[in-house]
């Protein structure tokens, strides 16, 4: 039985933005099992319903959410796939194929990625140490193949997912899934649990990795104000940052939302900062970096909820595409 589902979230407490108003219906499930009876709860209800990982790479609306969103926070098992009960259950179509199980580790949606390093280190088993201060859910990572971890494992990594259609729970290896840059067709359906082959690895290296990643980046990133990281994709073979740089958009601000003065590419909330005015700055980024260089950005975070719909559909286009038809 489902015992945390909660009415009138604050949403700005789902997010690392700490932007968003309030939700209607939220589903906190505490492991794949009531994962699956929420994704069939909310289906028979609601056409439609919501993902949500840690939240870092997400836009909540201010004016509120009305569609029911599930939210993984709360799965976090990652351990040994020996020791889990939950893994044998599912996982064990492919285990024998796996190979050796002292390697295997099982994780769930919700395992923030500092655990998954962790485990990795303890284990000696490695190597994610690319997942190094992306601030999400391993499941998140997965969904928007943060740096490329979709491409890394694919040989090495099994999804167990349940259709937001029919309900239904497969496992398939993350090779049979389509990823590309910040995209993993998990995201059309709901991930519940992934296991991954590891190879034996130093975890001193690792660990050492892990230093000097987190220290470079807390010099490079403004990671002392709320934010969602990079708000648009880099376009191919241009870094999006700069061109925001280049358009002048450091320390532009609307409301409580400011272009970081360290990272163009980078919108914080400096207090206060509503949905609207990250948008409008957004809006106002793409417009001059399409007018001084010619070049569309697009959005790398995903807006959730009620928003201005010719803002998001100007956000959305490529107006190169268009610009050349
Ligand atoms: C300070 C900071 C730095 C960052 N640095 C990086 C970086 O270096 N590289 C990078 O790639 N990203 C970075 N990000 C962005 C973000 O951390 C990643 O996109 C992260 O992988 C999102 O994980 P999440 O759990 O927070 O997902 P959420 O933001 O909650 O969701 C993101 C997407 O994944 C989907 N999703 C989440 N869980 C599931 C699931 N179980 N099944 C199906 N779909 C799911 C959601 O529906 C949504 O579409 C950064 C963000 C911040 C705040």
């Amino acid at each position: 039985m489902i015992t945390d589902r909660q009415s009138g979230v604050d949403l700005s407490e789902l997010s690392t933005w700490r932007i968003g108003g309030s939700a209607e219906r939220v589903y906190f499930p505490r492991d794949f099992a009531e994962l699956a009876e929420c994704a069939r709860e909310a289906r028979a209800s609601e056409s439609r319903f919501f993902l949500v990982g840690l939240g870092s790479n997400l836009l909540f609306s201010s004016a509120g959410v009305e569609f029911p969103l599930i939210v993984t926070r709360e799965m976090t098992a990652c351990g040994p796939y020996e020791a889990a009960q939950a893994a044998h259950s599912i996982f064990a179509p492919v285990a024998d194929a796996a190979g050796n199980r002292e390697n295997l580790l099982y994780v769930e949606a919700g395992a923030p990625n500092t655990r998954v390093i962790q485990q990795c280190i303890e284990r000696g088993l490695g190597d994610l140490t690319c997942l190094t201060g992306v601030p999400g859910s391993f499941g998140g990572a997965v969904a928007m193949n943060a740096e490329s971890v979709v491409e890394l494992m694919h040989e090495n990594m099994w999804l167990a997912e349940i259709s937001r259609e029919t309900g239904e729970i497969g496992v398939k290896p993350a090779a049979e899934c389509t990823y590309d840059y910040r995209y993993c067709s998990v995201q059309e359906s709901i991930l519940g649990a992934v296991l991954l082959r590891l190879q034996p690895a130093d975890s001193d290296k690792m660990r050492r990795i892990v230093e000097e990643r987190s220290e470079e980046r807390a010099r490079k990133l403004p990671l002392d104000w709320p934010s969602a990281g990079c708000v648009f994709r880099n376009p191919p073979r241009d870094s999006a940052g700069a061109l925001l740089d280049m358009a002048g958009m450091k320390e532009l601000q609307r409301g409580g939302a400011m272009y970081s003065p360290r990272h163009a590419n980078f919108i914080v909330n400096t207090g206060g900062a509503t949905s609207d005015d990250v948008v409008e700055l957004m809006v106002s980024g793409k417009r001059t970096v399409w007018e001084k260089f010619g070049r569309s950005l697009q959005p790398e975070v995903k807006f959730v909820g009620r928003f201005d719909e010719k803002a998001l559909e100007y956000l959305h286009a490529n107006l190169e595409e268009d610009d050349g038809s």
